[in-house]
């Protein structure tokens, strides 16, 4: 997600109570910074915020952080936090630093619309290649579990083949999501413009056992 510069970005940045400057800190203590046990699940490239937001109001008895690597686009997510969402965090950085700000921690793990990064020599920059799903080994508490929505057939079929070839069981895969009976969908920014057009949205939930 490209934005244009929002020029009061550090400002909104720095002013923001749910941004947490110091997340390696946090690492292996998110439980402290919620102060309670409540499970823990994250949105990794969250862009604006939509789906992250309105699952924290949502599920209050869910903590939720979203991840985004770039400060104009996290900036506009905080502006919309709405007042008092204490089960809501986000941190901006690049996915690749993940392992060193959980650990053994998290329920599940939401991609959401994620970069496609078509070109083979990008292979490992999508947030499903092995590099990635290798880096997400130490952040679940318990069995792995990773949500994925993506309009992009050729991500999503990489993305089956890459977590089943991880060892991951697909639990449910959907071709056409909104089709497909599913009620209450919280949608995401792009799923929003997508659906709109009439474009297919794909889902998937993956999961690997603890043991595994
Ligand atoms: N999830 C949102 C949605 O569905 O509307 C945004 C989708 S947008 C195509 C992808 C977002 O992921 C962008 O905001 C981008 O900056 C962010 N992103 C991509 N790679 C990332 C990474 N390695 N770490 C953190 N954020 C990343």
């Amino acid at each position: 997600m490209r934005l244009r510069n929002v020029k009061n970005k550090d400002e909104i940045m720095k002013s923001s109570p749910y941004l947490i400057l110091n997340p390696k800190d946090y690492k292996g203590k998110w439980h402290e910074y919620f102060k309670n046990d409540h499970p823990i699940y994250i949105e990794v490239g969250m862009g604006k915020g939509d789906f992250i937001i309105e699952n924290a109001i949502r599920y209050p008895d869910i903590n939720f952080i979203g991840i985004e690597k770039f400060d104009s686009v996290i900036a506009r997510a905080l502006q919309k936090i709405p007042d008092s969402l204490p089960n809501l965090c986000m941190i901006r950085m690049d996915a690749i630093e993940i392992e060193e700000v959980f650990d053994h921690e998290i329920e599940t793990l939401y991609l959401n619309f994620s970069d496609p990064w078509p070109k083979k020599r990008h292979t490992n920059r999508r947030l499903t290649s092995s590099v990635f799903l290798k880096r997400y080994d130490n952040l679940f508490k318990n069995d792995k579990v990773i949500i994925q929505k993506t309009d992009n057939q050729q991500l999503f079929e990489f993305s089956l083949v890459s977590l089943s070839e991880y060892g991951y069981t697909l639990q449910y895969v959907s071709l056409d999501y909104h089709h497909s009976g599913s009620e209450d969908i919280i949608m995401t920014e792009y799923e929003r413009k997508f659906s709109e057009k009439g474009i297919s949205i794909y889902r998937l939930v993956a999961v690997k056992k603890m043991s595994n």
